[in-house]
């Protein structure tokens, strides 16, 4: 496994794999890995004969007050899981290797970013997509992969590579969970065990809704309803928004009559969680 910081020694590493007919896969995280990014990476592995994994703490999508200084990092122990899980390269730049003096440029998707997180974070998704259109330009991927997780994330870089005709295949993945239900997350390093234990009624919430989704409720406020008290009865938890949407706009439904997403985002001590569940009609 190579480490390349520069971006130029990157581009040209994959500039030779691609004249050598190789296929790369590019997984981007902001390090600090776990299962769920281990479970891209092992498609990544699958998709590619070169597998990048990109670790790099993206400053441009962290608003003002917000935990850009506080957010986990440990390069060590990345370096080590990235190694066993078969990664050819960590791309790891600094932040003035990506965002030099007099940077001034960014890609910015209108739409689709206003809503659930774009409403509660205004600047994140500019800098989101920003950071993975030069990521793209820098590690020439055939394909990269994003966790469902962060399904607005998913649905903005969809966005992004069709209007801007980018030649690249984007490649979504289920949430990977703990074994009682919380989404793996970075920021689950956060919590306190009290709030570890509180967190648990996101996953909670969701299960209940498409629960009720199975036995055939397609009212959105029904289902948002059901999701919507088991969360609020959780005392540690604040709700920042919990709402059910089509998964293409992302705008709200008041019937689930086609593929819709019930996404949450949850306040809990000093991480702000986000979860969703599909619903599929
Ligand atoms: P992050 O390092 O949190 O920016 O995440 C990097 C990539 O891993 C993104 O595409 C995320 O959607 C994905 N990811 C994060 N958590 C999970 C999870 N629990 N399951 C699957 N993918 C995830």
């Amino acid at each position: 496994m190579r480490i390349i910081s520069g971006v130029r020694e990157m581009q040209a590493f994959a500039e030779e794999a691609r004249r050598e007919g190789k296929k790369i896969a590019l997984v981007p995280t902001m390090g600090f890995l776990h299962k769920g990014h281990l479970s891209l990476m092992q498609e990544g592995r699958r998709r590619g004969d070169l597998l990048v994994v990109s670790i790099f703490v993206n400053p441009t999508q962290f608003g003002v007050g917000e935990d850009y200084e506080a957010y986990p990092r440990d390069m060590e122990r990345d370096q080590d899981l990235a190694r066993q899980a078969g990664v050819d390269i960590i791309f790891a730049p600094s932040a003035r290797e990506i965002y030099p003096a007099h940077y001034q440029t960014y890609v910015n998707v209108e739409e689709v970013t206003k809503y659930l997180c774009g409403a509660s974070r205004p600047t994140h998704f500019r800098g989101v997509t920003t950071v993975v259109c030069k990521l793209f330009n820098i590690v020439k991927p055939h394909a990269a992969i994003f966790g469902e997780k962060d399904f607005q994330q998913l649905v903005v870089i969809r966005r992004m590579v069709t209007d801007l005709n980018l030649d690249v295949e984007i490649v979504g993945m289920p949430t990977y969970r703990e074994r009682d239900g919380l989404a793996m997350s970075s920021r689950n390093s956060y919590l306190t065990p009290s709030e570890r234990t509180a967190a648990l009624c996101i996953s909670q919430a969701l299960k209940q809704a498409a629960a009720l989704f199975g036995q055939g409720e397609r009212r959105a406020k029904a289902l948002v309803q059901a999701a919507h008290n088991i969360i609020a009865a959780e005392p540690l938890a604040r709700i920042d928004y919990l709402t059910l949407c089509d998964t293409e706009e992302l705008k709200d439904l008041s019937r689930v009559d086609r593929e819709a997403v019930l996404a949450v985002a949850v306040r809990i001590g000093k991480a702000r969680l986000i979860d969703n569940v599909l619903l599929k009609p």
